[in-house]
């Protein structure tokens, strides 16, 4: 007898509701709630989605400095705010994921969001000399929750999604 299994990512806030994004003082509406493509993406690859909290929007609100991973590394209580955040969500999904017999959920993805200071899962903005450059890395928050999951026994896949080029962005 075959098992039904689902397959759930747990997605970056901002996938599901764009209000939390870095906001430039006196912006327009121009984005729409949710990035319709993306979910449909999602969908496509067999997902169930799970909304992560949204780390920079729940420490500083919004209009909020587009700042780096670096700065925000230096900013008091943030990667407290962030250990607190993934440990909430990985004990919740860990009795998701153990009490799901029939039919059984699996921790398929983490969906991070591409040169995120916080959700960066393949490329990462740092200070280098003052200077905001791009660099191979993770963001604070995908690297504590990355933690936090496996000192759980979960390793799911990290993959991205890159908003420009309206695209998931897996590893090679
Ligand atoms: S990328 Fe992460 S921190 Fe930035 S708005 Fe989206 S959920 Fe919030």
């Amino acid at each position: 007898m075959s098992i039904t299994i689902f397959k759930l990512a747990l997605v970056s806030h901002c996938i599901l509701n764009q209000a939390v994004r870095y906001w430039p003082p006196g912006a327009k509406l121009e984005r729409p709630v949710f990035d319709i493509e993306i979910v449909s993406k999602l969908y496509r690859m067999g997902f169930s989605l799970l909304q992560l909290p949204c780390p920079e929007f729940t420490f500083k609100g919004n209009p909020r400095f587009p700042y780096t991973r670096t700065e925000y590394e230096r900013i008091y209580g943030f990667i407290d705010h962030c250990r607190k955040l993934a440990f909430d969500v990985a004990s919740s999904i860990e009795r998701i994921v153990k009490l799901s017999t029939e039919p059984r959920i699996e921790l398929a993805a983490v969906v991070g969001i591409e040169r995120s200071p916080s959700c960066a899962v393949f490329k990462v903005p740092v200070l280098v000399q003052d200077s905001r450059v791009y660099v191979d890395g993770r963001g604070v928050f995908m690297d504590i929750l990355e933690e936090e999951l496996r000192s759980r026994g979960l390793y799911p896949k990290f993959i991205s999604v890159d908003f420009k080029t309206k695209s998931i962005v897996e590893a090679l």
